[in-house]
């Protein structure tokens, strides 16, 4: 079988940076090595980086069901352009919604042939007043799920049920067993509507009334009753897409504890801060929402302690129209479409922090393949990992056009933003998906099962 030899002067390893070549065969990582052998085809990173293929573990594609919103063949293409190898497909806007098997098997067959990238797909746990699917669980997960996906608070389109204590009780101990995680969109209602009561006619455009709309207390509440159920069933709770660093006490306190418990945060919400967004700038709205600068600082201060494990984009995009530029917030669909920049935005904040590419790659990599099950298989260079590799040009700097982000829609708040970092080349199991801003190759993505 033919040798490929990646050669770099900055290969990223787990434990750091340095000179390497990476001997690939077969779509693996077979051996590294410190100067290629002969007969290999060598592929030169020159003074590029060369990073493992990122795994974004929060992607809403949206397809079957609302592919005029996304889909698999465009939300693929941008997760290729941007460095992401293996995304995992969340449960919710698609149609139907990934409950029971039959679904996921509807998923499975709109995704064939379509992905430049591997996928998984989460599925939901959802309450729907009493009658959730608690009784699925089990079957999902031997069909092939990784996890489950479950809202504490209205998730923004009707058809995903959100959980309450008492279906929370009848899941998580069935969760508990097959030992794969819930993954917990961990804010409550009660903290919300009593926020909203107090805003009166507050002016709709104004970011300050969506945020005081959706208070720090919303996810604090959320967060400590997961803690107590988690300690109680010995689930593996995952915290997704944490936006108040005030949450990170309890969550290293309960860490310390040792409970099985692990949390995200998203790009958007270590790179905006609240007091920079203009009124009826409605492509910054998502739940829960952008904070205050002096918050971003705490998140990547819980990066920095590991409170905070990993990275992941939640890519919920929409058509132009739903988000109601210069208009209500209120009325805006809230999720941010971010797929294809989340490492140069996050390589920019890193820099500035004093972090590493070894850190970004354990917070986009490492650790959301960790979560996904796919340890050993994704988010490493070391051998036996397949051979999803990124050639990241660290010193470039760059700005945002719409032709850069390559999903449906080229909406996103990161349009003129200037970054620093830019993907060159992304590899799938050993080829080229992208390469010089261009698609390259067939759809060769496909599911991953383990
Ligand atoms: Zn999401």
């Amino acid at each position: 079988m033919s040798l490929t030899a990646f050669v770099s002067q900055r290969v990223v390893f787990a434990d750091g940076v340095r000179a390497a070549c990476v001997l690939v065969s077969g779509g693996k990582i077979v051996a590294i090595a410190e100067e290629s052998p002969s007969g290999a085809t060598v592929v030169d990173c020159g003074a590029d980086a060369l990073l493992p293929g990122l795994v974004d573990t929060h992607v809403h594609l949206n397809e079957p069901g609302r592919t005029e919103w996304e889909g698999f063949a465009t939300g693929t293409q941008a997760a290729a352009a941007g460095g992401v190898t293996t995304i995992v497909d969340m449960p919710l806007n698609c149609l139907p919604e990934t409950t029971n098997v039959a679904a996921l098997d509807w998923k499975r067959a709109a995704a064939a042939g379509q992905c430049r990238v591997d996928w998984r797909a989460w599925g939901g746990a959802v309450g729907s007043g009493g009658h959730g699917n608690s009784g699925e669980l089990e079957a999902l997960a031997r069909a092939g799920v990784p996890g489950y996906k479950c809202f504490l608070i209205y998730p923004g389109c009707d058809g995903f049920g959100l959980i309450d204590e008492a279906e929370l009780r009848r899941a998580m101990p069935v969760i508990a067993r097959t030992g794969l995680p819930l993954l917990v969109h961990a804010e409550l209602a009660g903290p919300c509507e009593a926020a909203a009561a107090g805003l009166g006619d507050a002016d709709l455009r104004a970011y300050s009334t969506y945020l005081a709309s959706r208070p720090d207390a919303a996810e604090l509440q959320a967060i400590e009753k997961m803690i107590r159920l988690c300690r109680e069933f010995g689930c593996h709770v995952h915290i997704v897409h944490l936006a108040s660093g005030k949450a990170l006490p309890m969550l290293q306190a309960a860490k310390a504890e040792g409970l099985k418990l692990t949390v995200e945060t998203c790009p958007h919400y270590l790179y905006f801060a609240a007091e920079e967004i203009r009124d009826g700038e409605t492509l910054k709205k998502c739940a829960p929402p952008i904070r205050s600068a002096a918050n971003r600082e705490r998140l990547w201060q819980g990066l920095r302690e590991g409170t905070i494990d990993l990275v992941a984009s939640d890519h919920s995009p929409c058509p132009a129209a739903m988000k109601c530029v210069g208009g209500s917030f209120r009325d805006a669909w809230g999720g941010i479409a971010s797929l294809s920049l989340g490492l140069p935005v996050m390589w920019t904040g890193a820099v500035t922090h004093g972090f590493g590419l070894e850190h970004v790659a354990r917070w986009m990599a490492a650790e959301p393949a960790r979560l996904a099950k796919l340890e050993g298989r994704k988010g490493r260079i070391a051998a036996g990992y397949d051979a999803d590799l990124v050639v990241f040009s660290p010193e470039e700097t760059w700005t945002v056009t719409d032709s850069d982000l390559w999903f449906r829609h080229p909406v996103s708040p990161y349009t003129g933003e200037r970054l620093r970092g830019r993907v060159k080349r992304t590899f799938l199991r050993g080829a080229a998906v992208f390469e010089d801003g261009a698609m390259i190759g067939d759809a060769a993505g496909r599911e991953v099962r383990v």
